[in-house]
Order: structure tokens, then sequence, then C-alpha cells
């Protein structure tokens, strides 16, 4: 038997963002020897640039619409006065808080992870080199590496440079006028924030919609929540241009309409952070919208996985967490552990939220498939009617055998909701079973039990039903009769 190569470590990860994280913590805590290499700081996007800072800003925003919306609780309404500063204040607080809790390099330490704070680059498929802000530079070899060091915005070419995710929390003045380019999650999360804090909003997207992967008429609920705040939409249209005048800045679109605001911010969508990595020294592949993976989460070479956004792949948080989990299952357990893309979950954060899980009625039709659909208004939905959030929805696809295909909720805890159709589909459930198990009342989650009592329901039609009708002589048989 030859000699096994000694490497410095068993596993070294790069970039330290939500799948640098897990991937670190997992392989060490798996018993491998691993090393943690970032260039800035531990933590990456979701703590300091996504969603952690977005999240409290949203919750800032609706406390301030709930101050001026407290007349439809038998409350006196008075408009909030938003100190922009303080509010800023509060939001970097809370990533700072994040951060010490669960990114900082002591808590990786306590897992047995090595912190290297330092940029890295391929010098072969088992070696790299790391260059620490003072400029040394080191060689260190592992058996294994994975790739996560993120996505960044794609920046539209203007003559002024729009705010950006990685701008935006840093402001220290609020717009007045804040023109946001993009329709997706991002966008619209941050168009509703900014709208409750006193901002007047405008969304211009070159799509059709809103949020366009989501359930078209969820999102159409979400647009008409969005507008009755005040924001504007402007859809099929691209922004051609941004210049700077002396009384801010003017966006002039592809059909000549001009736009004034004194900020934009760019949410267009993300391209994956490579450059300086030298992935050729390493013979791994790159891609159109990343770096190329199998559903192991391994790269063109067999030693080096990739994670999170580096990857294209959906970028979210909880799906760079589960391929960092995929990853070094596979890589320092060799338990061929594939990505889970038919439970693909996300939500958002707006209010209400939109959530989406697995496959949309308009994907089952397109593959040639029947279903069935469930649906339930929160108007139907007594702890929504208590809490005067009656906008929304529950809608359930299913197979014609009652076996969840996916789900799509608008409401308020949306993404609370979804989690519990998640469980249910990666398990096998049916949505019967949903329908079988006690649900507290009154509460958000009982509008799945409610969607699901639709499955007994329609069985109302069954003709099961019907000869036990005729056996037992019952009179009551109501075809076609409805909860709803
Ligand atoms: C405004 C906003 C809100 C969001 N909200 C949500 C949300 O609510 N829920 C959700 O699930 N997702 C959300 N996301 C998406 C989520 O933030 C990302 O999917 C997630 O952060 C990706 O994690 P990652 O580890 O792949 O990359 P990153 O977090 O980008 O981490 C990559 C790290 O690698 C480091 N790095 C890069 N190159 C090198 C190198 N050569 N050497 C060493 N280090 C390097 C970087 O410094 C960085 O720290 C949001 C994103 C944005 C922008």
């Amino acid at each position: 038997m030859g000699r096994r190569p000694v490497y410095d470590y068993d596993m070294v990860v790069i970039g330290a963002g939500a799948a640098g994280l897990v991937a670190a913590g997992m392989a060490a805590l798996l018993g491998a020897k691993t090393a943690l290499v970032e260039k800035h700081r531990l933590g990456g996007d979701c703590t300091w640039m996504g969603c952690v800072p977005s999240k409290t800003l949203l919750k800032t925003a609706k406390v301030a619409h709930d101050m001026r919306n407290a007349q439809r609780f038998g409350l006196a309404s008075f408009p909030p006065v938003i100190s922009f500063e303080r509010v800023m204040d509060h939001v970097r607080s809370v990533r700072k808080q994040v951060y010490d809790d669960a990114d900082a390099p002591p808590y990786m330490e306590k897992l047995g992870v090595e912190v290297i704070e330092a940029g890295a680059r391929f010098l072969d498929p088992s070696a790299i080199e790391i260059r620490e802000a003072s400029g040394q530079t080191r060689r260190i070899t592992s058996r294994f590496f994975c790739i996560a060091t993120g996505s960044r915005p794609k920046m539209p070419r203007f003559s002024v440079t729009p705010l950006t995710n990685e701008t935006l929390f840093e402001l220290t003045s609020q717009p007045k006028e804040l023109l946001v380019i993009g329709g997706g999650p991002i966008g619209i999360e941050m168009a509703q924030a900014f709208q409750r804090l006193g901002s007047t909003v405008t969304v211009v997207t070159s799509d059709t919609r809103i949020l366009v992967k989501d359930d078209s008429g969820h999102a159409e609920i979400l647009r008409e929540a969005l507008a009755s705040e005040g924001v504007s939409f402007i859809f099929e249209r691209q922004v051609r241009a941004l210049d700077r005048r002396p009384t801010g800045l003017i966006a002039t679109l592809d059909d000549g309409q001009t736009i004034l605001c004194d900020a934009a911010l760019a949410a267009t969508g993300r391209e994956p952070t490579v450059e300086g990595l030298d992935l050729d020294n390493a013979g791994v592949k790159l891609g159109k919208k990343g770096i190329e993976i199998d559903r192991h989460c391994r790269t063109s070479r067999r030693n080096i996985y990739a994670t999170g956004d580096v990857t294209g792949r959906y970028e979210f948080t909880h799906i760079a967490e589960h391929m960092s989990k995929v990853a070094v299952t596979n890589a320092i357990l060799r338990w061929p552990r594939s990505l889970d893309e038919k439970h693909i979950v996300w939500c958002t954060y707006t209010h209400p939220e939109l959530a989406r899980l697995g496959e949309s009625e308009a994907d089952v039709r397109k593959r040639g498939s029947q279903c069935s659909v469930f649906r339930l208004p929160f108007s139907k939905l007594d702890r929504a009617i208590t809490e005067g959030e009656t906008a929304g929805e529950v809608k359930v696809i299913t197979d014609r055998s009652g076996r969840i295909l996916g789900a799509s909720i608008v409401g308020v805890n949306a993404g609370e909701m979804i989690s519990e159709y998640a469980l249910a589909m990666r398990n096998g459930l049916r949505i019967a079973q949903i329908a079988d198990t006690i649900h507290p009342y009154p509460t958000y989650l009982l509008g799945n039990r409610l969607t699901a009592d639709q499955w007994y329901t329609r069985q109302l039609d069954s003709p099961l039903l019907g000869l036990l009708a005729r056996v037992f002589g019952y009179r009551g048989l109501r075809k076609g009769a409805s909860v709803l």
C-alpha cells in the first residue's frame, strides 16, 4: 500500500459566509483538521449585508407602519418620529450581536476550526496561497477544499454608482425618493422597508410582475399590499442611465421616461465571487452562473467542493447551509449524500410574507401531470381575523393521491407556515395527514390544517362515500359541498 500524502489540513474552507461557516464547523466536528480562510470578516453577506440587516430594517419599518395604523385596533394612530441615523444604528447593533453570538472567530475556534484571516488563491488542486492583510503570503495544503466565496451584486453600468446591498446598510441619511431597480426579493423587501420608514419608493423591473419565481397570484396580493402603502411600480422597463443633476439623480428608462430620485438601489441579480481564486490552477470549472458542481456539491476536481452563492444555485442562506452539509458529508464521511432540489423552500419577508416550496401548479402542468389545488384565504382564518391580517392565502398542490408536490403561502408568518409543508413533503406525508394532525386554535399554522381539511371535503364526491350512504341509509350526502 502506498503512503498517504501528508497535507497541512484535511479540509480548508475558503470564505466564511453562511456556507463556509457551516462547512468548516461541521468538518471540524466530524474530526477533520479544518481551516477557515476569510479575507474580510466572518459572517459574510447574510450577517453584514443581507438577511440580518434587511430583516431588522423590515421589523423597524413594521413598527412604524403599526404606529401609523393603530386606529385599526381602537388605539390612537400617530406618525412615527423617525431618526434614520438611530434606525441604522439599531440595524448595525443587531448584526454585531448576531456576529458575536454565532460567527466570530472564538465561536468557530470552540468548534475546533482554525480561522485564518487572509485571501486565498489556488496554486494547484491541493494547495492554496494565503495572503494576509499585512501582505505576507504562505502556502498551505489540504486533502479537501470547499470553495464558499459567495456572490456580489451585479452592477448596472451607469455614470453614477447606485446603492447595492453592500452600501445600503451603511447609509447615514435617508433618501426621500428611492428608486429600486429590480423586482426580486431584495428589491421588494427594501422597497417596503424604505416606504414605511418615510421614503417615496418606485420599483422598476424589466419583468411583467414582481417576484417572478413565486406564484403569480400570490405575488399580485403582495404587490397590491405594497401599492396600497404608496410604493409605485413600473413593469417591463429597464433603467438605461442614471445621472447626477444638481437636485439629485435622474434615471432614464428604455422608453425615454425619466424618474427623479435622490438614491437608487440596484437589486438586479448576483454574480459569483471567483476573481483572484485562480480556479484554473486547480482545474475547477466555472459555468455561466457560477462554479459547476454535481449533485454532491463536488466541482470538476474530485477533492474540491463548492457551496453557497458561488455556485449560482438558489442564493439563499438556508440553501448555502444545506449544500455545505451535503459537501462535508461526502468529503469527510464519504457518505454519498445528494442535494435535495425537490424540497427547495424560500420566503420574501415583506408584510405579508410570500413563501414557496417545491413545485408550483404551473410547474406540474408544464411537465404534463395532473394535480389538485387546495386553497384557504386568510380571511377564513380566525387568528388572521383577530389580528387584522386577512390579506393572504395558503395554496397547496398535491398529486391525485394527496401527495404534496408544492405549496405557496402569502400572508403573515408564511415563512414559518411553509415549513410544516416542507417537513411533510420531505417525509412523504400526504395532505390528509396534515388534516389529521391536531393544531392549536387559533394559530396561523391552523391555516395549514384547514387547507388540508379540504382533502376530506372533496371525498364527499367519492363513490365510496356514496356507497356508505346507501349501505347505512344516510340521506344527507350533498355533492360539491364546501366549507369555504
Ligand atoms: C439584502 C439581502 C437580503 C437577503 N436576505 C436573505 C434572507 O432573508 N434569507 C435567505 O435565506 N437569504 C437571504 N439573502 C441571501 C443570502 O445572504 C446569501 O444566499 C448567503 O449569504 C450566501 O452565503 P455564502 O456563504 O454563499 O456567501 P457569502 O455570505 O457572500 O460569503 C462569502 C465569503 O467569502 C469571502 N471570500 C470571497 N473570496 C475570498 C477569497 N478569495 N479568500 C477568502 N475569502 C473570500 C467573502 O469575504 C465572504 O465573507 C439575502 C441577500 C441579500 C443581498
